[in-house]
């Protein structure tokens, strides 16, 4: 699967039609511009070459943003979040800029506790409520993303942000074939360093009474 059959297929759990979908970049763009076309059997995604120079989630995000318009189709991810928050501080690429209060006092926490107040702040936002996808650390742009449904349980914040802070601690790691190391072995030991011990079973079961409320609309 190509990555722009990933970013399509994750964001409707399904295709939405029989046409083929593909990915081309190109050097005949300039800067960061993007763009989709598409025939009765085939939807292309066109992006500038400079995209390959940004991580896999902004752009899964960017071919999702396109595809939603194309498809006619609505639906949102985290990254797409990720890709709109990008766009709109484009211009002070990497700059750190104010967030949420519940997020910083939640960095704050976590950064005091299990890392020695050694992490700089990343960029903290809130992003839709995902009950697939929780949270993601953007390396790129430095920024910690958090589903929303978070907003009123602090615990399992502090859990999720930890899980991030860890990401930008440990930052990239590829394999000797380039395919990224998400969660290495240090990864894992170094999370499994967290306080509270029922903490996965308490997230799990905080997921799907979400979801379920979710799901029937209150
Ligand atoms: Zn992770």
């Amino acid at each position: 699967m190509n990555l722009a059959m990933r970013a399509v297929f994750d964001l409707y759990d399904k295709f939405p039609d029989s046409r083929r979908i593909n990915i081309k970049y190109s050097g005949r763009f300039k800067d960061l511009n993007a763009n989709v076309t598409y025939t009765s059997r085939e939807v292309v995604f066109n992006l500038s070459k400079k995209w390959l120079e940004f991580s896999e989630e902004l752009r899964v995000g960017l071919i999702q943003t396109l595809a939603v318009r194309i498809y006619k189709l609505n639906s949102q991810s985290l990254e797409m979040d990720l890709y709109e928050k990008f766009v709109k501080n484009l211009p002070k690429f990497a700059k750190i800029d104010k967030s949420d209060e519940l997020l910083e006092d939640s960095f704050k926490r976590m950064n005091k506790i299990y890392f020695d107040e050694n992490l700089t702040r990343p960029n903290l936002v809130f992003g839709a409520d995902a009950f697939t996808k929780l949270g993601h650390y953007e390396h790129q742009t430095d920024t910690v993303l958090i589903s929303n449904i978070f907003k009123d349980n602090l615990e399992l914040l502090d859990y999720i942000m930890f899980h991030e802070l860890l990401h930008k601690k440990h930052g990239l790691k590829k394999t000797k074939s380039g395919r990224s190391i998400h969660h290495s072995k240090e990864f894992k030991l170094e999370e499994a360093g967290f306080e509270d011990k029922d903490i996965e079973r308490k997230l799990r079961n905080f997921v799907r009474k979400k979801r379920v409320k979710n799901w029937f609309g209150f």
